[in-house]
Parts: structure tokens; sequence; C-alpha cells
């Protein structure tokens, strides 16, 4: 056979079996979420390409197949799509009208446009899902500066708010927390100049969950464990298996992950980020793609999320998304002022590495570790692990 193409161009793509040759899905985005799936693909031989917007994107030095240029131009993409079965993406931050024209025009687009503004507009998904009842922040939508509004909602709510810009926000970009009624009128004037925002009550939250879920073309769902996730500034940090609350509101979350999942129906794997607070489990917000939540999932389940991404995408059943092992902790590596040690990393005995390739800067997302094991102990060396890579975040944020 021969070997795969590494220049630009979209080239042929060995097939698995001549009988049977599952679909080439191009991944739009070059970032550490193609780079993993890439990972997997390469496992089972399924034909990838993906559409970078650099060279040195995480994605570009494990695929076989890249197109450079812009996700958003038509001149680039439209090509690119059309010489893959189905288009899949790496990040939501993309021109969803470019790509409804591509899915108008017969192309397969997974998750569908429709899905997709779900996780690209923090309106919208409040909005779409507050109407069908799912549970969400009490919270008021401004696409202009009014002062009335804010002062109406800080004395329903306040005096704690938290500000979020509708679109392009991640990690925590694009939210501010406030605590004062001139906090919350400066920060949405700022906010308010790059578009849409929504105020919405802070929330004291006893815990933060996740839920991750994979859908086929065929609407078939499977359902990942819940986890616990860690945040610190906004950044989740860390993600621990098993989830640890009462049957009850384990019952409630496992309840609104399936209803939210139903309504978004995005094909492929999301997320659904949920608050637990003292009025019960509420939404935070959805995510249309493998989820950093769902990292713990390549060594700690049957079926990773990247792998079932694919397979759901690519129309091939769907795997196992059961556990593997009782407790499986990841612990996100995030740049500080200079690298660590993977030699000190790799001494540590379970520690599993995942280096995204980037380059290294402060309080940027560089890869994560995994440690999995019998007892919560293994939270303890997945913490040392990161350390060791030299994250910046301390495991006293918990
Ligand atoms: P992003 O889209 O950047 O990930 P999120 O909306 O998930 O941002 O918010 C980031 C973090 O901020 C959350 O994980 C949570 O810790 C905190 N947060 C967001 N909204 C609220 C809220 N309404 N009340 C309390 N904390 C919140």
């Amino acid at each position: 056979m021969k070997p795969p193409s590494r220049t630009g161009s979209v080239s042929v793509v060995p097939k698995v079996t001549e009988e049977s040759p599952p679909p080439r899905v191009g991944i739009v985005g070059g970032g550490q979420l193609a780079r993993m799936m890439a990972e997997s693909a390469s496992q089972w031989g399924l034909a990838l390409s993906v559409l970078a917007s650099r060279t040195d994107d995480s994605a570009v030095a494990t695929v076989p197949h890249f197109e450079l240029g812009d996700p958003n131009d038509p001149a680039i993409v439209t090509p690119w799509a059309e010489q893959c079965d189905v288009v899949t993406f790496d990040h939501e931050l993309v021109d969803l009208d470019l790509y409804a024209t591509l899915e108008a025009a017969g192309v397969l687009v997974a998750p569908s446009t429709a899905a997709l503004r779900f996780a690209s507009s923090k309106v919208y998904q409040r909005e779409t899902l507050g109407a069908a009842g799912v549970r969400v922040p009490r919270y008021v939508v401004l696409r202009d500066y009014n002062a009335e509004s804010i002062d109406a909602f800080w004395n329903a709510v306040g005096p704690e708010l938290v500000l979020k810009s509708d679109r392009g926000g991640y990690d925590g970009r694009g939210v501010v927390m406030t605590s004062t009624r001139d906090d919350a009128h400066d920060a949405a004037r700022e906010l308010l100049e790059h578009g849409a925002i929504v105020l919405e009550e802070k929330l004291l939250l006893l815990a933060e969950i996740a839920g991750v879920v994979v859908t086929g073309h065929s609407g078939e769902r499977r359902s990942y464990p819940l986890v616990h996730t860690v945040q610190s500034a906004g950044m989740c940090v860390e993600v621990r298996y098993p989830l640890t609350l009462d049957a009850a509101t384990h019952a409630e979350a496992a309840d609104l992950v399936e209803k939210v999942a139903s309504i978004v129906n995005a094909v492929g794997v999301m997320a659904v980020e949920l608050f637990v607070t003292e009025r019960g489990v509420i939404l935070n917000e959805v995510a249309t793609r493998p989820h950093n939540s769902g990292h713990w999932t390549i060594e700690g389940c049957v079926t990773s999320q990247f792998e079932n991404h694919l397979r759901a995408v690519a129309g091939l059943p769907l795997g196992d998304v059961s556990a593997l092992h009782d407790h499986v902790v990841m612990v996100n590596v995030v740049g500080s002022t200079e690298p660590g040690s993977l030699r000190a990393a790799l001494a540590l005995p379970g520690v599993h590495v995942h280096d995204y390739g980037k380059s290294w800067r402060t309080g940027r997302k560089l890869g994560h570790v995994t440690v999995v094991g019998t007892d919560s102990s293994v939270r303890v060396r997945a913490w040392e692990g990161a350390e060791a890579l030299g994250t910046s975040t301390t495991r006293e944020t918990t």
C-alpha cells in the first residue's frame, strides 16, 4: 500500500478493506482534540484529513493528511469538504452559515449545524434549552448596553453576577464574575463591544460535574459515567471518576444529561457540564465535540471519547462506554513560566502523559496526565505527574 501523503493536498488514502471502506472523515481544526482523534484513528486505520489553520497546530504532526487554510473561507473549505465523506469539528468557533451551505449542498456535517449552534452561542443555548424546560441559571440577554436591565437584574439576583460573551469564549475567557453593581456595568460595557452577552446569577456551587455522551446517525446513544470536574480561574484543571454524589443527585444529573443530549441531538460526542447546587442540578453549558471532561476515557474506559466520536460520525458501530477501573483521575498540564521535566513525570508509576505538542505559553493547556487504579490515591499521582511536567495550577484549587 502506498504511504499516505504528507503534503497539504488531499490525496488517495488507504482503505481498511476493499469490500467496505469506512468513510473518510474530515476534521475542521487542528487542535489537541483533532490530535487525539488522529491518535485513535491511526490504531484502526480510519482515513482522516485535518483542515488546520497553521502548520504548528497540535494535530498536524500526527495526521497523515492535512489541508492548510482558514476554516471559514469557502474557497478553502468547499473543495476540501467535498473530498471528505463526513466533516466533523475540533472546535465550534466556525462560521455556521458556511457549514449550513455545505450541508444544503449535500455534504454530511456531523454534528449538524443545528446542533453546533447550541455550542457556538451561549444566548441560543440558554434560550432554547431554557424554553425546553431544562433548568438553567436565572439569566437575561443583552444585545446592547442597557443600564435599566442590568440594574433590574442586579436587584433581583445580585450582588454577585456572572457575565458571559455569547460567542468565542472558552476556558473561562469571555466569562467575568462581578460582585458590585458598578463592576457589573463596567464588565457589561466591555463585553458588549464584542457582541451579545448573557448576564446570569452567580450560583453557590456544591460541585461541578459533567456527562459525555455519544450519539450515532441512527439516534443510538451511549452515556459515559458522570465525572467531577474541578476548575481554576474558569478553566478545567482536573477530572475525577467516580462521581461521589448521593444517589438521588446522581440520578437527577444523569436525567438532565439525557434530556439535554436528546434536545441538542448532536451526532458524535457531546459534553454536558452541570452545576450541583442547593436548588438541585442546573445546566452550565454544552459542547458538541469531544471535551476535556472526557480525556480520562482514553485510559479509563473501554472505548475512548475520541474513538467513539469518530465511530459515530463515520456511521460505524459505537463502542462500549464502561469504565475499566475503579478510580481514574486526569489533570491538565497548564503552561507556567517554564516547562517541567518529562523524565520526572515518566519516573512516576502509572502516570500516562499526553503532550499536545504545542509551544509553551503561560496559561495554555499543553497536555494532560491520567492515572488509573483501585483507590483514590490515583489523584495524588496524577497531580504529581502534572506538577512534574510544570503545570501552573495547584491541587489546592479544589
Ligand atoms: P467557558 O465557556 O469559558 O468554559 P463557563 O460558562 O463554563 O465558561 O464558565 C467557566 C466556569 O465559571 C464554570 O466552570 C464555573 O466554575 C464558573 N461559572 C460559570 N457560570 C457560573 C454561574 N452562573 N455561577 C457560578 N459559577 C459559574
